[in-house]
């Protein structure tokens, strides 16, 4: 047995843990879990543990027989809540999902990430990945039909406003540093309640593990200050909603690839093409980054989320922005893209991204000139005669440039991308038969 079975082995017994949680991802971005005691993990390591694919959103075409989760030993954690006796009783270790043939399964997202950076790799690269994880802490739960309140009256930066739950952001560092995630910032964000904590940079597939562990833990920790957090990408409508701003850098071996010290902006060739890839795919990504009905109500002018495919140094308006560079740090030049919600599926979200990237730099394009107005503040004529390429502005545009997507297609495989458009086009119809408050307000005196 390797080492890092070992280890897991070992470790569950010197701290007397009970129960191992197997976890992983479904299409949609849900976090799924089976739990097993620590006498079946050998068992579970070397044969996996079979489950029901069919009743998981995303696997059922694939799973007329059974389906394998395989834990990988590598993201094997302690999970931090403890039992009366202080004792921790329970750890969490992310799986593979495989056919009962031992083949990858097509509808596993860990899966479609690691296919895509093997993709990466193939062209020489490596994938660092850091995020900024935009939520809410409501005062409770809401209920059906109610409407969610801010636990606390704060803005940006504001230091004294957790009415609420003031020990919650120490509380939430607390819980990810203990299971290995580093916190670079945390800080309240623009909107009443609203809350941003960013990861310090890993590979991709790490990252893409941390963003649904960060998403559980911090729901664990909210209801344990009496709260309630949630990533629903646009909760109010008069505030800004949350995003996942996700920093991306490519690697070739330990030289940063986006970076040229002789560079105006010390960005290199490759980081121009890798930008112009995102760019010129943006549209066709969008459901994929933002795949919710309320995903394109966060994507409006003002409340500093993107509405066109552009880039700018500092622009906020931009698609694709280049963060503050750390001179003599050729490690930190980076992209940040601003598009992708707190609620999409990590794993997906970066392989789409990652993918539209790779084509960028393979096929040489051009990136076009930085935008330097606020792109919110022209008209829809303005934009168009500056070249700017609006943003879908709905899940059903999104869906619409999805469908016509090779990129996606061969980036999600072709499963993965069938049972998205058909899960997703259903949510539409779903929303699409609603009639909304909005619309009783404005024409029931017709
Ligand atoms: N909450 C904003 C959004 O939805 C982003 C705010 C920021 O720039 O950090 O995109
Ligand atoms: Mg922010
Ligand atoms: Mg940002």
């Amino acid at each position: 047995m390797d080492r890092q079975k070992e280890f897991v082995l070992r470790t569950l017994e010197e701290r007397d843990i009970r129960f191992v949680r197997l976890w992983f991802t479904d299409v949609l971005g849900y976090l799924k879990s089976v739990a097993i005691a620590p006498a079946e993990l050998e068992g579970a390591f070397n044969e996996g543990i079979g489950f029901d694919g069919s009743s998981i959103e995303g696997f059922s075409r694939v799973s007329e027989a059974d389906t394998v989760a395989r834990p990988d030993p590598s993201t094997f954690q302690v999970l931090p809540w403890t039992t009366s006796t202080g004792k921790q009783h329970s750890a969490r270790m992310f799986c593979d999902i495989v056919m009962p043939d031992g083949t990858p399964s097509w509808a596993d997202s860990r899966n479609v990430l690691r296919r895509q950076l093997n993709k990466a790799a193939d062209q020489g690269f490596s994938c660092y990945v850091h995020p900024e994880i935009e939520f809410f802490l409501l005062r409770e739960a809401p209920k059906k039909n109610t409407e969610p309140v801010p636990a606390d009256d704060g803005g940006y930066f504001d230091q004294t406003t957790h009415t609420a739950a003031p020990n919650f952001r120490r509380h939430a560092i607390e819980a990810l540093e203990s299971m290995g995630i580093s916190v670079e910032f945390s800080h309240h964000e623009g909107a009443p309640g609203q809350q941003e904590i960013d990861l310090r940079y890993a590979d991709a597939l790490s990252m893409a593990d941390n963003v649904m562990t960060f998403r559980y833990l911090i729901k664990e920790v909210a209801i344990g200050e009496g709260v309630a957090a949630t990533f629903m990408p646009k909760p109010f409508t008069d505030y800004p909603g949350s995003a996942m701003h996700t920093h991306m850098s490519l690697f070739e071996g330990d030289i940063n690839a986006f970076h040229n010290p002789d560079d105006p902006m010390q960005l290199s060739e490759t980081g121009k093409k890798f930008i112009a890839g995102i760019l010129h795919h943006a549209s066709e990504l969008s459901a994929v980054t933002n795949q919710w009905v309320n995903s394109y109500k966060r994507l409006i002018h003002g409340g500093e989320a993107p509405t066109a495919a552009t880039w700018g140094g500092a622009n906020r308006s931009a698609l694709v922005r280049l963060p503050l560079y750390t001179p003599n740090k050729a490690s930190s030049r980076r992209i940040e893209v601003r598009s992708p919600d707190s609620a999409c599926n990590p794993y997906l979200a970066f392989a789409v991204l990652l993918a539209a990237g790779l084509k960028g730099i393979a096929e040489g394009y051009d990136l076009p000139d930085e935008a330097e107005d606020n792109v919110w503040e022209l008209t829809p004529t303005e934009r168009r005669a500056m070249g700017y390429r609006e943003l879908p502005s709905s899940l059903a545009m999104a869906l619409q440039e999805m469908e016509k997507s090779e990129l996606v297609a061969e980036a999600l495989g072709e499963h993965v991308f069938d049972y998205f458009l058909r899960n997703k086009w259903a949510e539409w119809t779903d929303y699409r038969g609603q009639v909304t408050p909005f619309e009783l307000n404005r024409y029931i005196s017709l």
